[in-house]
């Protein structure tokens, strides 16, 4: 029986990397998108795995720092694919690089609510629909996108590294509540990956901090779409972040 994925921030960036990862691997894939310059993306996305892996999609526009923007891309998902969800990545993020003292609460509450929150709301709106048929021979998978962010400290990222190790909390404690049930929770945790999220910060800092990277390069999308496909076919994985980072943290 085909499964369902539902990705969050998935037109772009790493996020049109992991749907497609979705695809390859044959779920058929809700994608949401925010922004209206997205909207395009997101369909050529869609299009792109019906017609490479011959699995169905949905796309679907919400804003998932809100609550409700997440129960309108649940509602969805279950209306177009029935009951059953059987992955979910939550992917959606975004960074404001600023310091402490000039930063204005609504841009860090901004964070938090992209970053985190909506991760808070996706699995409470996710879980029932995966325990309602998941167990230990049919597994269903939450996968979180943190960051080397939420492991480590960066200079003008205290909200975004908040937010990130929160994403690491959340899946070592939902794991274990979920463990026996059939549903696995891991995170990803990427290095420096080259996206607008990084082609938007300031290139001087960007390069000085890349130089710093062991394995001596910035990331590619690639590299967290195989962390992906990796975390979906290991079925003894739980509760671990895994970081494809050039060495930049060691664990
Ligand atoms: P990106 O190119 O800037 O993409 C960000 C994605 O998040 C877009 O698809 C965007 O959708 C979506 N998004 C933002 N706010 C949203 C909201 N309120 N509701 C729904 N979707 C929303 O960044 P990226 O590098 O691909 O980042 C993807 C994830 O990887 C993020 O969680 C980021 O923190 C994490 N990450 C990135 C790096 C890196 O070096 N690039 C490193 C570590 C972790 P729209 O286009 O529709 O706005």
């Amino acid at each position: 029986m085909a499964k369902t994925a539902i990705i969050t921030g998935g037109s772009r960036g790493i996020g049109k990397a992991l749907s497609e990862k979705l695809g390859e691997l044959g779920y058929n894939v809700v994608i949401n998108y925010r922004s209206d310059s997205s909207k395009a993306k997101a369909e050529d996305v869609a299009k792109e795995l019906e017609e490479k892996y011959g699995v169905q999609t949905l796309v679907v526009k919400a804003d998932v720092s809100e609550y409700e923007g997440c129960k309108t891309l649940v509602d969805a998902a279950v209306e177009k694919f029935g009951d059953k969800i059987d992955a979910l990545v939550n992917n959606a993020g975004i960074t404001n690089n600023s310091n402490w003292i000039d930063i204005k609460p609504e841009a860090y509450e901004r964070v938090i609510k992209t970053n985190l929150m909506s991760a808070l709301h996706m699995t409470h709106l996710v879980l029932p629909y995966m325990v309602n048929h998941s167990s230990k021979d049919n597994q269903c998978n939450i996968v979180n996108t943190s960051s080397v962010g939420g492991m480590i400290g960066v200079i003008n990222q205290a909200d975004y590294c908040a937010s990130k190790s929160g994403l690491i909390g959340l899946t070592r404690a939902l794991a274990l509540e979920f463990a026996g049930r059939g549903v696995r929770v891991n995170a990803i945790a990427p290095g420096m990956i080259m996206t607008d999220m990084l082609r938007g910060v300031n290139q001087d800092e960007l390069n000085a901090l890349a130089a710093t990277i062991p394995q001596g390069y910035i990331g590619d999308v690639s590299d967290i779409a195989g962390a992906l496909g990796y975390i979906l076919t290991a079925p003894y994985l739980d509760g671990q972040t895994i970081s494809p980072n050039g060495c930049f943290v060691e664990q």
